[in-house]
């Protein structure tokens, strides 16, 4: 569809001249990271253009973008991103997890947003070129990891109303350290029934800030609520769980059943979830992707039929819900503890990541 490259691209490494000292960044990756709020000492950026394709292929110190005013980024929303960790294993080697996977979904989202696909194999080494220069930052605490984030934007300076011609990728990283510090905690999760994070044709199963834009004021709603998340519906009916807008949904049966909803065309089709779906597969447990009402859970969390709820995403992993609230219900106790196949499934996915168990899938790639 794009120009491609056939060669692999050619990278040029400007090192940056004000890196992080050795003593400050263990200092800094020993204390508390949080989340996305600090980055590493460099950047990737490759150009795009109609008629050259992919060039320029630079790793140069992270810092703000030069970006003009009429870039159409700022002015259309065309943007996607992806979200994908590096894992320090125990002999200090550094690894990613299903990294193709993620760039066939950054191409996928490329098409939707009518932005150039980057190979697949640029989206891996782009990493590779990172974790290079900055492997120093992958942390090595309990469940910590580096998580990257890769995103494309339409850096064309014009304000017509059509695709843009000229596009950049860029990767940044930012040190993660275990999403729940004190120990896993059931959240609270709010039932939006005025808003929708996605609409039939939309963009929902691509991976853009767009969709994240229109999650923000629900998003307040929810936090308003004393609610962590926000769980959306089907954008037609407004009966059938999507997602929540950053993680997949899943139910766990009293039978044995696990549950999720179908790929709809307004969810993101989250490497988790696809992960999730094989561990529990595995198990020996019977996995179920088709639509699941609201009604569906409310009652058989009511009657004990549904014995678990989850949501997962590759930042918290798998995050246990233990209360799901709306505007005249609620529903699950907050203070229940974890559910033991949440806490089965959420263990095997981070001990296989973070290089404690074996590979069985192939899931891993090696960055250094
Ligand atoms: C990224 C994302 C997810 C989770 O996908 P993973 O590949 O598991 O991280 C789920 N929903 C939305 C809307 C997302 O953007």
């Amino acid at each position: 569809m794009h120009a491609s490259t056939a060669a692999p691209l050619a990278y040029q490494v400007n090192l940056s001249d004000h890196a992080l000292g050795e003593a400050q960044r263990n200092a800094l990756l020993a204390g508390e990271l949080g989340f996305g709020k600090r980055f590493t000492d460099h950047m990737v950026a490759i150009q795009w253009d109609k008629d050259r394709g992919w060039h320029d292929a630079q790793v140069h110190a992270y810092g703000p973008l030069s970006l003009d005013p009429a870039a159409a980024v700022l002015h259309y929303g065309q943007e996607i991103f992806e979200g994908i960790k590096a894992y320090r294993h125990a002999d200090g080697s550094i690894w990613t997890f299903r990294p193709e996977a993620n760039g066939a979904r950054l191409q996928r989202s490329a098409a939707r947003l009518a932005l150039p696909q980057l190979p697949v194999d640029e989206f891996v080494e782009s990493l590779r070129q990172l974790v290079a220069v900055d492997h120093a930052w992958v942390p090595s605490a309990p469940e910590s990891s580096l998580y990257f984030r890769p995103f494309m934007i339409a850096s064309e300076a014009f304000l017509g109303v059509r695709a843009a011609q000229v596009a950049t990728y860029y990767v940044i990283a930012s040190p993660a350290g275990a999403y729940f510090a004190k120990g896993v905690a059931p959240v609270s999760i709010w039932l939006s029934e005025d808003y929708a994070r996605a609409a039939k044709g939309g963009t929902g199963a691509a991976k853009c800030g767009g969709n994240y834009a229109a999650s923000l004021l629900p998003q307040q709603e929810a936090q308003a609520q004393g609610c962590s998340q926000v769980l959306f519906l089907d954008p037609v009916e407004g009966k059938y769980l999507e997602e929540l807008g950053g993680m997949n949904v899943f139910l766990v049966y009293r039978d044995g059943r696990l549950v999720t909803p179908e790929l709809s065309g307004s969810i993101l089709e989250g490497i988790t979830r696809s992960s999730i779906l094989q561990l529990a597969r595995d198990r020996g447990m019977t996995v179920e992707e088709r639509r699941v009402s609201i009604d569906e859970w409310k009652a058989g969390v009511a009657s004990g039929e549904i014995a678990e709820v989850f949501a997962c995403g590759t930042a918290a992993v798998v995050t246990p819900i233990g209360e799901l609230k709306g505007k005249d219900f609620a529903v699950g106790d907050i203070h229940a503890p974890a559910g033991e196949v949440t806490m089965a499934l959420r263990r095997e996915l981070t001990d296989i990541q973070h290089g404690r168990a074996p590979d069985r899938h192939g899931w891993m790639a090696r960055l250094r």
